[in-house]
């Protein structure tokens, strides 16, 4: 009489020589590949597009590349200011693609307005930190930091971004 940890035992081995049969060769995983690529010419034909967008619309216009489950990305395109914002719920990794803008970070948000739960629009920053954006740079925003982009003039500013679902940290980590 076998014991119910020896059956288990037998079942789980039967398994795992029919997944050693079964399994598919490394080129078939391959074929099952879900990675997302998108190279800086479909990009930038796309912020094209969307430049038009903003033009005739408010001043900015973007596009959802893809939702995943913890973050999203994203194109956007500016060529005015825009609103002051804060997210509870999100960080912002900007990647800039073209053009130029000023990223203002932290201080306090003016004419604060909650749009939706953990979210808060508002007219402007005052205080805070003024950060330079070119063509190449990175910048980081965390969850629950007021942040603006300013669009000065003419410019325009392309970015690709990344919304990573986050949280603000608390005192004790800060
Ligand atoms: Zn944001």
């Amino acid at each position: 009489m076998k014991t119910s940890k020896e059956m288990l035992l037998e079942t789980v081995s039967k398994e795992i020589q029919q997944d050693a049969v079964s399994a598919p060769s490394t080129l078939q995983t391959q074929g099952r590949s879900s990675l997302d690529h998108w190279s800086p010419a479909i990009l930038l034909e796309r912020a094209a597009y969307l430049r038009k967008m903003a033009q005739y619309g408010d001043g900015a216009a973007s596009e959802t590349l893809k939702d995943y489950s913890q973050h999203s990305a994203m194109l956007l395109v500016r060529n005015r200011d825009g609103e002051a914002e804060v997210h509870e719920g999100f960080a912002d990794v900007f990647y800039v693609l073209e053009g130029r803008a000023t990223l203002q970070t932290g201080g306090t948000v003016q004419g604060a307005r909650i749009v939706a739960p953990g979210e808060t629009r508002g007219d402007a920053i005052e205080g805070g930190r003024r950060q330079e954006l070119r063509a190449g740079d990175i910048a980081h925003v965390p969850a629950g930091e007021p942040h603006r982009m300013l669009v000065p003039g003419d410019r325009t500013v392309a970015c690709f971004v990344l919304k990573i679902q986050d949280e603000p940290k608390t005192n004790k980590e800060l």
